[in-house]
C-alpha cells in the first residue's frame, strides 16, 4: 500500500490524500488549500479560471494527480488518463471537499448522507469556482457518480475495503475511514474531537480502529500545540448565563454550518425565554437537514426559531420560498429583548438597520482567535463595529478539533504501528507526546507502508 499526501501537509486543511496499490487508487478528501492559494493570491488578485487549471498548477494550489480532473480543465495529456477509482469525502468543510467540482465526472464519489445535504445547500446558496456544481443532476448519458453511506456500511473498491465511521466535529455528518488492503490497514481520522455534543461518535471510531490493529493512522493535529478544557456544554452554559445578564439585544456571531453551536445558542434562547433569529442561509440549511432523522435538530417550524429578512434590492428564489413558508422578521418590527440575533461578520450592516440598544446589548463572538493576517484585520474591524454601537463584547468558543491531550489519548488507545500527522502546522509535535513511531510527510512524496 502506498500513501501520497498531496494536501494537508504542514497546513490546517487542504486534505487530499491518495492511497493506492498496483491496481487500485482512491482519494481521501479533495480539499481546498487556503494556505497555498493565499500565499500567491488574495482580494482582487485571483487565479484566472478561463484557462482551466493553469494558474492553479503554476503554484501547486491544485495537486498534480493524473486522471483526476474533468476533461475541459485538463491542460494536456498529463491529466487526461482516468485512473482514480474513487474519491471519498470525510465531511462538508471546504478544506476537505472544495475542489470536488473539478473532478472528472466518471470518478465515483462517496460521502455521508448529511455531507451530501450540506454540500447541496452550499451549492444552492453560493457561487462555486468555474461555475461548475459540486453535485450534478444525473442524466441518461451522464449518470450521477454520487453514492452516499452511513455508519455500518462497508464499501468495496477493488483491492480495498473501506469502513466509514462517524466522528464528532463542528459540522454534522463527519466521518473517519478505515481502509483495508490485502496486507495493510490504514486509518484516516478526518477532523475530530471528543468535546462536542456527540463525543460518543468519536469513541465509536476509536473502538473500531483499535480492534482493527492498524498499520498506520493518519491523524489530524490542528490543536497539537494546545491544551484546553472548554467543551460545547460549557459554551452553552456560559452563553446562557451571559444572555440572562443582557438587557438589550443578544447578538450571536457563530458559523452557520456549525450545528452544535447553533444548538447551544438555541438552548440558551430557550432557557432565557428568547427566540433565535437566524439568517436565510442557515434557514435554508436547516430546511434541507430537517428530514435527516439522525440529527434531531430544531426545525424551522419550531416557535423559538424565526428567519431574519434583511433588506435587499432583489431576493433569490430560494430566499422567497423560505420567507413565504416560514415565520420571518424584518428590522423594524421586533422587540430586541425577545431575541438572540445571528449576525456573522459579513452581515454586520444589519446592525445599522436594527440599531441595537446601546450599552445594553451584547455581541457574542463564538469563534476561535484569528489564525492569519486577514483574519486579524477583520477582527479589528469587528471591534470597531462593536465600539461604534456601544456593545458589550463576549467570546465563548470550543474548537472543532481535539486538543493535544485528547489527540495523545486517541492514538494511545488505537495503538497503530505508525502515525502520520496531517492537517496541522506542527506535525513534529506528535513526537513530544507519543512513543509510537511518527512519520513526517512531505507534500506529494510517496510513503510505502
Ligand atoms: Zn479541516
Ligand atoms: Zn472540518
Amino acid at each position: 500500500m502506498q500513501v501520497i499526501p498531496y494536501g494537508g501537509v504542514n497546513e490546517i486543511g487542504g486534505n487530499t490524500i491518495l492511497v493506492e496499490t498496483n491496481s487500485t487508487k482512491i482519494l481521501l478528501d479533495f480539499g481546498k488549500s487556503f494556505k497555498q492559494e493565499g500565499t500567491y493570491f488574495e482580494g482582487f488578485l485571483l487565479p484566472r479560471t478561463f484557462q482551466g487549471l493553469k494558474d492553479f498548477l503554476e503554484f501547486d494550489i491544485l495537486p498534480r494527480i493524473k486522471g483526476l480532473y474533468a476533461q475541459e480543465y485538463a491542460l494536456d495529456n498529463e491529466f487526461s488518463e482516468h485512473t482514480v477509482d474513487a474519491c471519498l469525502l470525510s465531511h462538508a468543510h471546504l478544506d476537505h471537499f472544495g475542489n470536488l467540482n473539478l473532478i472528472d465526472k466518471s470518478i465515483p464519489i462517496f460521502m455521508g448522507e448529511t455531507t451530501a445535504t450540506i454540500i447541496q445547500s452550499i451549492q444552492d446558496t453560493t457561487r462555486t469556482r468555474f461555475g461548475r456544481p459540486y453535485i450534478w443532476q444525473a442524466t441518461a448519458e451522464n449518470p450521477s457518480n454520487f453514492r452516499t453511506f452511513r455508519t455500518g456500511d462497508v464499501i468495496q473498491l477493488k483491492d480495498f475495503e473501506i469502513t466509514p465511521i462517524h466522528v464528532d466535529h463542528s459540522l454534522p455528518g463527519s466521518y473517519s475511514f478505515i481502509v483495508e488492503g490485502q496486507q495493510k490497514k490504514l486509518g484516516y481520522t478526518g477532523d475530530l474531537r471528543l468535546h462536542g455534543w456527540r463525543e460518543d461518535l468519536t469513541k465509536d471510531f476509536i473502538e473500531v480502529a483499535k480492534q482493527k490493529n492498524l498499520d498506520v493512522l493518519l491523524i489530524e493535529g490542528t490543536n497539537i500545540n494546545e491544551d484546553f478544557d472548554m467543551n460545547e456544554r460549557k459554551v452553552q452554559e456560559e452563553l446562557s448565563q451571559a444572555i440572562t445578564r443582557t438587557d438589550g439585544l443578544a447578538i450571536a456571531n457563530y458559523s452557520l454550518r456549525d450545528i452544535d453551536r447553533f444548538r447551544s445558542f438555541y438552548l440558551a434562547a430557550k432557557e432565557n425565554g428568547r427566540k433565535l433569529l437566524i439568517n436565510v442561509k442557515q434557514a435554508y440549511l436547516l430546511r434541507l437537514l430537517q428530514d435527516d432523522p439522525h440529527l434531531e435538530i430544531p426545525t424551522l417550524d419550531d416557535p423559538l426559531i424565526e428567519i431574519y429578512k434583511r433588506p435587499k434590492r432583489k431576493y433569490y428564489k430560494w430566499e422567497n420560498f423560505l420567507f413565504k413558508n416560514h415565520s420571518m422578521v424584518e428590522s423594524s418590527d421586533f422587540d430586541q429583548t425577545e431575541y438572540i440575533f445571528h449576525c456573522e461578520f459579513w452581515n454586520l450592516t444589519d446592525l445599522i438597520d436594527i440599531q441595537p440598544h446601546p450599552k445594553k446589548s451584547t455581541y457574542f463572538y463564538s469563534h476561535g482567535e484569528p489564525f492569519d493576517e486577514e483574519g486579524a484585520i477583520d477582527f479589528r474591524r469587528l471591534q470597531e463595529w462593536v465600539n461604534h454601537f456601544q456593545l458589550d463584547f463576549k467570546q465563548y468558543h470550543a474548537s472543532g478539533h481535539a486538543p493535544r491531550s485528547d489527540l495523545k489519548r486517541i492514538v494511545e488507545e488505537i495503538q497503530p504501528q505508525l502515525v502520520i500527522p496531517i492537517h496541522t502546522e506542527h506535525p513534529e509535535m506528535y513526537q513530544e507526546i507519543l512513543d509510537i513511531p511518527i512519520l513526517l510527510a512531505t507534500r506529494g512524496r510517496t510513503i510505502s507502508i
